[in-house]
């Protein structure tokens, strides 16, 4: 039987940066991954996704090109069949750059199933793809098994796809209803808005992404609608129904509205935990009760010696630079000098790509309201019109608005929260995010001299400019 001194079940971001993190400390280390390497990211995550948002924001701009004194006598004609060979032609390049960085990096790849041994933690079983069982064992073991789309668990659900799914069409739907209300649903009912489908929204709530700061709930409503994306709050889904004649879907609400007529259904309600016979049970690997999340500590440790896991399988912040980090770290405490190092699972910033784009980091308002009191919180709020729009022939209410929120901690006005929904301010946040993590005052931000023109200059002249109290750090 092999041995490891580090081995890795699941081959996603999360995993394999942990692998290769360990390997280059010099320890022998294997890796077992059952589907394609890189994960939900690469394959059915970020990576796809994000070419689909830029076909979509190419597809704005196509309808936005006449304000600019461009005239084109030929309307433009999108092929969806076209974008997805391309797409996927991508992706299965950056699959062969995953295995080649493993092979360069000295891990074993062994393609199959893992599961934990029922009789020692420390040996791994992989059911290989011609069923047969290779047993290895390690003296550390990282889960980063992932998650999957979460089913609603409703008659008919067979007739819907999931984020999956989306990736797999062939063509572009007609008519989709996207069921959920978080990062995949509005990022996913745009760009099918976008590239032409007559798109429904259906959320539980009065709006997507309510559990985001409110002012970015707002604004993102108010775009969806103008873009032309139904949104159905209050919409709790019943059944899906296809029509015998037409074979197309019916949405049945519970409080028995029901809508018809849809090509496809797309249901993006969360994900859950991939820990389904991973051998579990047999250990001391405690997992939340309801989600079955695996339960770690700051140093993704689990309550079973040298076994660890995270990434999606543990819930906490199911993002992939959160999971490639937290995997770099882990390897850097086992396997390097740093003893106690872990991540920091607060203030990371993410982006959410609807249209317009979402960067957010910290609290949201209300959360700094309850921790700290409404007494101790000053919140800066911002719009402007991005200098994009500024030759648009249209009247200048109806210029799409950038709106930034930024929350700050009295008395020196830390920063706690920024929140900025507008063009460009996905990649706007990076940035600031480094100046929040180094916590950074409203003063510090008014001391950086504007770029103009540009989005983030916004962010650093938020009114009253210069006012805030002093911060000692400035050069
Ligand atoms: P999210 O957790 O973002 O949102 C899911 C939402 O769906 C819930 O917040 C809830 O909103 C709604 N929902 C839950 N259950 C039901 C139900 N039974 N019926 C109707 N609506 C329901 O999940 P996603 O699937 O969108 O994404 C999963 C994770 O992947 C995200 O949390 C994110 O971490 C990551 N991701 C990150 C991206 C990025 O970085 N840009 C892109 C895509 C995914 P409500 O309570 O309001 O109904």
């Amino acid at each position: 039987m092999q041995h490891f001194d580090f081995f890795v079940i699941g081959g996603g971001s999360g995993g394999i940066a942990s692998a290769r993190r360990a390997a280059s400390y010099g320890v022998k280390v294997g890796l077992a991954e059952c589907g394609r390497l890189g994960g939900t990211c690469v394959n059915v995550g970020c990576v796809p996704k994000k070419v689909m948002w830029n076909a979509a924001s190419l597809a704005s701009t196509l309808g936005q090109l006449h304000h600019y004194g461009f005239t084109s006598s030929m309307p433009f004609k999108f092929d969806w069949a076209t974008l997805k060979a391309n797409r996927d032609r991508y992706i299965k390049r950056l699959n062969s750059i995953y295995a080649k960085n493993l092979e360069n990096s000295g891990i074993m790849l062994l393609t199959g199933y893992a599961s934990v041994s029922q009789v020692d933690s420390k040996i791994i079983n992989i059911k290989r793809p011609d069923e047969s069982i290779t047993s290895v064992s390690a003296d550390h073991v990282l889960i980063t098994s992932g998650s999957e789309p979460s089913k609603l668990n409703i008659p008919g659900e067979q007739h819907t796809i999931n984020s999956d799914g989306f990736f797999a069409l062939e063509s572009k739907p007609t008519r989709a209803a996207v069921i959920g209300a978080g990062y995949i649903a509005v990022e996913l009912a745009g760009v099918l808005n976008a590239l032409g489908t007559d798109t429904s929204l259906f959320v539980r709530g009065e709006r997507a992404l309510r559990h985001f700061d409110e002012m970015i709930s707002r604004e993102l409503d108010f775009h969806m609608r103008h873009e032309g994306i139904k949104v159905q709050p209050k919409s709790i889904p019943e059944k899906i129904t296809r029509s015998a004649t037409t074979n197309l879907l019916s949405l049945h609400l519970k409080d028995g509205v029901t809508f018809s007529d849809f090509d496809c259904i797309l249901v993006a309600i969360g994900r859950s935990p991939n820990v389904l016979n991973l051998g579990l049970e047999s250990t001391q690997v405690e997992q939340k009760q309801v989600t079955n999340h695996i339960i770690v500590d700051q140093f993704q440790n689990t309550n079973h010696n040298n076994v660890y896991a995270l990434g999606d399988v543990c819930g906490e912040v199911e993002l992939t630079p959160m999971a490639i980090a937290a995997g770099r770290r882990l390897a850097d405490r086992l396997f390097g000098n740093f003893k106690d190092i872990h991540v920091s699972y607060e203030n990371v910033p993410t982006v959410i790509f609807s249209h317009p784009p979402i960067g957010t980091i910290g609290l949201k308002e209300n959360e700094a309201i309850n921790i700290y009191g409404e007494e101790n919180i000053k919140i800066y709020n911002g719009t402007s019109v991005n200098l994009y729009y500024g030759p648009f022939d249209v009247p200048p209410e109806q210029k799409p608005k950038t709106k930034i929120k930024m929350i700050c901690l009295l008395p020196e006005e830390k920063v706690i929260g920024l929140h900025i929904i507008g063009m460009g301010s996905d990649e706007m946040l990076q940035g600031f995010g480094v100046a929040i993590k180094m916590g950074a005052t409203k003063s510090d931000f008014d001391h950086c001299v504007a770029i103009h023109p540009t989005a983030s200059e916004e962010v650093v002249t938020l009114s009253p400019w210069g006012l805030a109290p002093e911060s000692k750090c400035h050069s």
